[in-house]
């Protein structure tokens, strides 16, 4: 079995501040340290049942976050960013069984998580096909793109919900709840030991429950904070500008949504 993980920090247990999830804030290296326990038990737990090969892609930030040396053996890392628009699933292949989500966040616009965003602090809103998406969304269509299951998420109540709503059949873990600028989380290493118990009985189950059928028509709209960015990203070839903030993109491909987001985002 070979499992394919990607990691976030906005998510993790207890977290509540930027100054926690950027590199160079004073709270960074505690979560960064909680970031790596999260995903090592992710990575056991599939271990356990069954994963010879397990593949993390450090999808936060720099990329560069897990302290590596922490890492199991059979584990492989991806540090860094490529360009390729896969991005936070950037190493998936069809030949995965399974996708993992540890330490993902609610998406932007929502209250449930301090740190809620898509992509980015510029973006208000991310649409696909009429609902408001999560960075979750975009990956989770990702790994539809190569026919693997979603088959588990950590991360703040909020997005645990959302990802339900689209995976049903997906294993959960909340670990927090946002009220405004305040989280409230259950204990960092109860966060750990429930992330190791969910991932390993959502990879004992019958994981076709889990898969995720791709529309066959994808209208992307993002939304900005200011009108100057969608400006600039309105020369995208393809993408339309309805309105002063907004961009409009529509494509049967999704890997042309990913290259568009990739491009429209940046
Ligand atoms: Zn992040």
């Amino acid at each position: 079995m070979r499992i394919f993980i990607s990691a976030d920090i906005e998510g993790t247990a207890a977290i509540a501040d930027w100054s926690e999830a950027l590199k160079d804030g004073p709270g960074y290296p505690e979560f960064r340290e909680q970031m790596t326990a999260e995903v090592v038990a992710a990575c056991e737990a599939a271990r356990a049942a069954g994963a010879d090969e397990v593949l993390v892609k450090d999808a936060h930030q720099t990329g560069r976050n897990l302290i590596v040396s922490r890492l199991p053996g059979y584990v492989r890392v991806l540090r860094g960013w490529s360009g390729h628009p896969f991005a936070m699933m950037f190493g998936l292949d069809r030949g995965f069984d399974a996708a993992l989500f540890i330490g993902y966040h609610a998406k932007a616009g929502a209250e449930s998580n301090p740190l809620a965003h898509t992509m980015n602090d510029r973006i208000s809103r991310l649409v696909i096909n009429g609902e408001v998406a999560s960075e979750f969304t975009v990956n989770a269509y990702t790994a539809a793109l190569e026919g693997v299951p979603p088959a588990f998420l950590s991360g703040d109540r909020g997005i645990c919900e959302d990802a339900q709503r689209l995976v049903p059949g997906i294993g959960t873990v909340a670990v927090s709840e946002g009220f405004g600028r305040a989280a409230l989380s259950m204990a960092p290493s109860r966060a750990v030991a429930d992330i190791r118990a969910g991932v390993e009985h959502a990879l004992s189950q019958d994981l076709s429950a889990c898969r995720l059928a791709l529309p066959e028509r994808f209208e992307l709209l993002i939304e900005f904070n200011n009108p100057t960015d969608a400006y600039r990203a309105s020369w995208y070839p393809g993408a339309e500008h309805p309105a002063a903030r907004t961009l409009r993109y529509v494509s049967d491909e999704y890997f042309e949504v990913l290259r568009a987001i990739r491009f429209l985002t940046a």
